[in-house]
């Protein structure tokens, strides 16, 4: 594979999704990227490496593919493909030590929450929950021990809104590093290390993916400093890297980001004026009267995505709700072309503070007008 020399026009970011980055394959001309599976790599006659490659746990030719399409599009410096979206968290987070501090949301991922309370549990580092719906929380949260603050916006899956400019800026002023989920808002509609945040992380698995064929995760850094290499190399002695099939159909994936995004944003702001008003809350931040709207609109230029939640009046409306959908399946994920629902109550159990009746809705890329009558005639 070879790059192109740069053009002096630069694409935009969706022309760089589409085409991969514009990688022709030089012997055959292959428009659609050669899969590279080697687990080792052979050295040259001077025994060296070629071009770095020396073994699969390391990452090859299809990896770094795909981690330069995605350093691409969100910016960054460094870009590290992981086998899945918690093992670049739980990778990112070796290099807490005891005695940190991290600030997060109360209400987030909860893969994420529990980590973060076992870390507390088992290694001493301190965990700090604000409320992302209130917008003095995330200050009142950080301290002189404050090392990482980890957002996510919007907020999964009651969808507050996090105003990333802000939270960099009071991370700048603790001396810590701002960690941005953003696997509901991928650079299609969000750019967080463009508004100053050091870490973009995001579940692959979802809409970078977009197919539900695919586990992935992605860190990418701001900076090429001490700290993506050090997160680096504990990828390589965690053996956490991405295979290099599914690193495959991740820039399969991604050369339609942005038009499954535009159409999933497009169906969930349909269905949420359809059902605004009616037997349930609707949560979603593309509709004016959500209190995060104008962050949102202001932070999310690509679309507010397809990811809105129903806060039913019970546990059981709720279950009935999901017995009667025909077109959404009742599974857990999101971020996928076919729509899902989630009754996350069931899935978080009774500890979480996620409401009782709440259903989290992954709307897909099929038609509105399908998904809405399927929902109206599922409501109680
Ligand atoms: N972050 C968010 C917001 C998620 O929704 C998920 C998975 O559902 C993850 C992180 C974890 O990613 P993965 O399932 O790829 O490990």
């Amino acid at each position: 594979m070879s790059a192109k020399p740069p053009a002096s026009n630069r694409p935009n970011p969706a022309t760089r999704a589409v085409q991969a980055l514009g990688r022709i394959e030089p012997r055959t001309g292959a428009v659609a990227p050669p899969i590279d599976l080697s687990a080792t790599y052979a050295r040259d006659d001077a025994y060296l490496p070629r071009q770095d490659y020396i073994y699969g746990r390391d990452g090859g030719d299809t990896v770094r593919h795909a981690q330069d399409v995605i350093a691409s599009l969100d910016g960054a410096a460094v870009t590290q493909l992981y086998a899945s979206g918690m093992a670049a968290i739980v990778t990112l987070m070796e290099t807490l030590r005891p005695g940190d501090q991290v600030v997060a949301p109360k209400v987030m991922y909860h893969g994420t929450l529990s980590w973060l309370r076992h870390l507390e549990a088992t290694r001493g580092i301190a965990l700090s929950l604000f409320d992302p719906a209130e917008p003095d929380s995330l200050a009142q949260a950080v301290s002189d021990k404050t090392t990482l603050i980890w957002i996510e916006t919007p907020v999964n899956p009651t969808w507050e809104v996090i105003d990333i400019a802000a939270a960099a800026a009071l991370a700048r002023s603790a001396g810590a590093r701002l960690a941005v989920d953003c696997t509901t808002a991928p650079p299609c509609t969000q750019d967080a290390l463009g508004l100053g945040a050091d870490i973009a992380f995001h579940s692959a698995t979802k809409y970078m993916g977009g197919h539900s064929d695919l586990v992935a995760g992605v860190l990418s850094f701001a900076q090429d400093d001490d700290l993506a290499r050090t997160v680096g190399g504990l990828r390589t002695l965690m053996g956490n890297i991405l295979g290099g099939f599914e690193a495959w159909l991740l820039i399969r994936g991604l050369r339609t980001l942005y038009l499954r995004y535009e159409r999933a944003s497009t169906n969930a702001l349909a269905i949420a004026y359809a059902l605004e008003g009616g037997r349930c809350q609707v949560l979603y931040p593309g509709l004016p009267s959500h209190p995060g709207h104008s962050i949102a609109a202001a932070q999310m230029t690509g679309g507010f995505g397809g990811m809105l939640s129903l806060v039913l009046p019970s546990f059981d409306e709720a279950a009935a709700t999901v017995s009667r959908l025909a077109l959404f399946a009742p599974a857990t994920s999101l971020g996928g072309v076919e729509s899902l629902v989630e009754h996350r109550k069931v899935i978080e159990g009774s500890g979480s503070p996620v409401p009782d009746g709440l259903l989290r809705l992954s709307v897909g890329i099929e038609t509105a007008e399908d998904l809405i009558a399927d929902l109206t005639n599922a409501l109680p």
